[in-house]
């Protein structure tokens, strides 16, 4: 027996021991060695070294034995020699960073590195006590066995092949606490492992099933027993030629259509399909799908968003995060490129300036795309946009502004003055030229909204207003701040509403006759109310109340509805009076005999109808009730 050298017995031991749940890579590492090798084969064919007829039909083979509890894997490709198996097999192959951590040394809890690394062959052991490989290397007479029960070292001895290629035979270990092994002893499971992490390897990948069947018995034959014959059948399990690898005239929409549906599990059909070859110093094919609609999960926690890493139709990553931004987090799709290393890790893809490269081009690609549809295909686009358009907003909220100038033209919102929504370009389009600034008005719904005091002032005056009907809507446009230099503004903030000379007058004037009794109202709601003023914005309606800070009455109602009370400062409003009400008026009498009670009950009931209006809580509802029966 050869000792394997100490890096790989580290190593070993690390696989052995591993609690890396995802056992199951084990044969996506044996088929991707097994197309290595016919890969080789193929070459030698294509440099003429090799007859193709000699060289027949290149294929892998899988089998299982559940009474032996062994799975073999099989190829005809190039083989190796004895002094290939004791070389090749005998060192685990190189990766750098792995071997880094390893001079590190390894944390119990992170032998999951395993799985993020890839071990190739070695993998092997998370599931095999023993491995046994026969091979017989191309223009050889003769074939090798090695094996190894993957602790010290292996042995090499001859043995006998018919036929050039490789077979590797695991040996499974008996089942545990840590996995039933034995799962993988069936015509379904492996089926599913080849389907789910080598279905694009170029060659056929055959299961051979074998077992017993019924027979007719011949005709006219009295025989009453039934009988049985061995039957031994080959299945191909994986679909090898990737439809993003192949032209894009050279596939139908249908075709497409229906990958889709079976690698996304998505029942409707993409809204749009975009293939694409990345440019660069590597070959990169890339196919993207925008769905159609929003998965169950697309809004919740639970969505992971991704594109699917292949590296010449092996996968290496199902979903992975850096390939695509958060802003177009709802956009499923394939990256296949040859030359990466089936073990890149999540850090390795990252800081692979290809794959940026990559990320950035289908970056721009969608960003282009998206463009065309609302530019072009007007419908499609809003009905996109009410899909996905909240994800736009998200994350030029989140990002602090970053994604600004990115995403500002691809949101899109209703107004006051129009029936279909319109972006901010157009806004900005149509702004008459005295128009200061982009206005906003946010609350619940678009109906309340338009009717609110401050929209019928603003649209009065010419001038439309973007009603923000969502939470997001506002601290999108508030994280936006300005549109192609023009400032975005809340439609009911102070300096927008008096800018008119008449207005200031008129309120002017009703606040210093009526100074006392506003100080009295405003004393009457001490932790509620900062300030009560007149207002010439109100026509039906005797009062009505707006932010008296930095957070606006939408964020209010935002943070109401997240319960997220405790992180937000208490919040005091200004209390806005009508001054040509006919409550008004009564309030003034019930001041001027120096009724302070009744007062005190109008302040809370004004107040209590204000907040009900704009769809905020009332606090201490019991008083706002007593208020409201005294009054009836
Ligand atoms: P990698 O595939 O990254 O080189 P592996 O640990 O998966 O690392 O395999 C180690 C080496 O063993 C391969 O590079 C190859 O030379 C050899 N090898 C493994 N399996 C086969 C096979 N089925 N046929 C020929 N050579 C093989
Ligand atoms: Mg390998």
């Amino acid at each position: 027996m050869q000792e394997f050298r100490t890096e790989s017995k580290k190593i070993l031991d690390l696989v052995v021991n591993s609690i890396y749940s995802t056992k199951e890579v084990f044969l996506r590492e044996l088929i991707s060695n097994a197309s290595d090798a016919l890969d080789k084969v193929a070459l030698e064919i294509s440099a003429g070294r090799l007859e193709a007829d000699q060289a027949g039909e290149l294929a892998i083979e899988l089998d299982f034995d559940v009474a032996e509890r062994t799975i073999t894997v099989s190829d005809n490709g190039i083989g190796m020699d004895a002094e290939a198996l004791e070389r090749d097999l005998g060192t685990i192959a190189h990766s750098s960073s792995l071997e880094a951590k390893l001079s590190e040394g390894l944390q119990d809890s992170e032998v999951d590195i395993i799985g993020q690394f890839g071990v190739g062959f070695y993998s092997g052991f998370m599931v095999a006590d023993e491995i046994v490989v026969v091979s017989r290397a191309l223009g050889c007479d003769a074939a090798f066995e090695w094996r190894s029960d993957g602790v010290e070292g292996f042995s090499v001895s001859p043995s006998q092949r018919d036929g050039r290629g490789t077979d590797v035979v695991l040996h499974l270990r008996p089942d545990d606490a840590s996995c039933d092994y034995g799962k993988f002893l069936s015509r379904p499971a492996l089926e599913e492992l080849v389907r789910r992490y080598s279905n694009y390897v170029r060659y056929p990948i055959y299961l051979r099933t074998t077992g017993l069947r019924e027979v007719e018995p011949p005709e006219g034959s009295r025989l009453q027993e039934p009988r049985f014959e061995e039957y031994s059948q080959r299945h191909v399990l994986n679909s090898m030629v990737p439809i993003w690898a192949k032209p894009r005239a050279e596939v139908s929409q249908a075709e497409y259509d229906a990958f889709y549906a079976e690698e996304f599990q998505d029942s409707h059909r993409p809204l749009r399909t975009i293939s694409l070859r990345a440019r660069g110093s590597r070959k990169c094919d890339v196919l993207l799908f925008i769905p159609s609609e929003p998965s169950g999960d697309f809004y919740s926690r639970d969505y992971r968003r991704g594109l699917r890493l292949y590296s010449s139709g092996v996968l290496i990553d199902e979903c992975n995060p850096d390939l695509i931004g958060e802003h177009f987090g709802f956009v499923r799709g394939i990256v296949d490129s040859p030359d990466l290393s089936l073990n890149l890790s999540r850090e390795g893809i990252q800081s692979d300036p290809f794959l940026s490269d990559v990320a950035k081009q289908i970056d721009r690609r969608l960003c282009s795309e998206l463009a065309a549809m609302r530019d072009e295909e007007r419908d499609v686009y809003v009905e996109f946009y009410g899909n996905f358009g909240r994800i736009f907003k998200f994350a030029i909220y989140a990002t602090l502004g970053a994604l600004n100038e990115k995403l500002e033209d691809y949101l899109m919102f209703f107004t006051a003055l129009r029936d279909e929504p319109v972006t901010l370009r157009e806004y900005r389009d149509a702004m008459p030229a005295h128009q200061p600034c982009l206005f906003f008005a946010s609350g619940d719904e678009a109906g309340r909204l338009e009717a609110s005091p401050a929209v019928r002032y603003a649209t009065e005056k010419g001038f439309d207003v973007l009603l923000c009907s969502e939470s997001v809507d506002e601290f999108t446009l508030l994280t936006l701040r300005s549109y192609d230099g023009v400032p975005i503004k809340n439609v009911t903030a102070e300096d927008v509403r008096l800018d008119d000379a008449d207005e200031r007058a008129f309120v002017e004037a009703a606040n210093a006759e009526n100074g006392a009794l506003f100080s009295a109202l405003a004393a009457a709601l001490p932790e509620d109310v900062s300030m009560v003023s007149a207002t010439s914005l109100l026509e039906a309606e005797p009062a009505c109340i707006r932010s008296a800070g930095p957070v606006s009455l939408g964020m209010e109602k935002y943070f109401e509805s997240a319960g997220d009370e405790g992180g937000v400062p208490p919040i005091r409003h200004v209390l806005e009076l009508n001054p040509r009400h006919r409550i008004f008026e009564k309030l003034r009498g019930l001041w001027a005999v120096g009724d302070k009670d009744a007062v005190t009950r109008y302040a809370w009931v004004l107040y209590g109808q204000s907040l009900l209006a704009e769809g905020l809580k009332i606090k201490d509802v019991g008083t706002y009730a007593q208020a409201v029966y005294s009054l009836m």
